[in-house]
């Protein structure tokens, strides 16, 4: 059951993911979650490097749909500037989300990954899924309310994959 909150894959920031490593393993679009994954919670726009790294990606062909479980003024004003597809209130671990992404993208769930900052919402979604997940570390130490708590419950899970050497995971506290 705890399987269900293990990423395929973690990285320490979304730069690690590179257009060339997706290529390379046939994969044609992006799901990314966009709080604490893209930017800082409380961060309304995107940085100049993140726009950089979208741009990367379109070149490459590989398509990115931001699926957030927050509201449409947030995920709205942060994706029409980059003009990147988006789908808010998500409800994620809910996988509907996911799936209606891939079927907007014309990709199938083998071509896709799904990226997060949380095991409680992208990756445990994504998982049951059945779809590759890759957790990043948080872009901030702080969150928004509503993750306040998941956090609690992530890092008892955390520690647990720690001790079985599932996932190493640096602390930065
Ligand atoms: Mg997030």
């Amino acid at each position: 059951m705890l399987k269900l909150f293990l990423p395929n894959e973690h990285v320490k920031s979304i730069f690690e993911i590179t257009p060339q490593s997706l290529v390379d393993k046939g994969i044609k679009g992006i799901i990314t979650d966009l709080d604490n994954t893209l930017v800082e919670w409380d961060r309304p726009n995107a940085t100049p490097k993140l726009i950089e790294w979208f741009k990367r990606m379109e070149e490459s062909g590989i398509k990115v749909t931001i699926v957030s479980n927050n509201d449409e003024k947030r995920v709205g004003a942060f994706s029409e500037p980059l003009q990147i597809p988006f789908i808010h209130r998500a409800r994620k671990p809910l996988v509907r989300a996911f799936n209606k992404a891939i079927l907007d993208m014309g990709i199938k769930k083998e071509e896709s990954v799904v990226i997060g900052d949380q095991l409680l919402t992208d990756v445990l979604g994504g998982n049951r899924g059945g779809f590759h997940t890759i957790l990043v570390v948080p872009v901030a130490q702080s969150d928004g309310l509503a993750t306040k708590f998941n956090r609690m419950v992530e890092r008892r899970i955390l520690t647990i994959f720690k001790k079985q050497g599932l996932l190493q995971w640096e602390d930065k506290k």
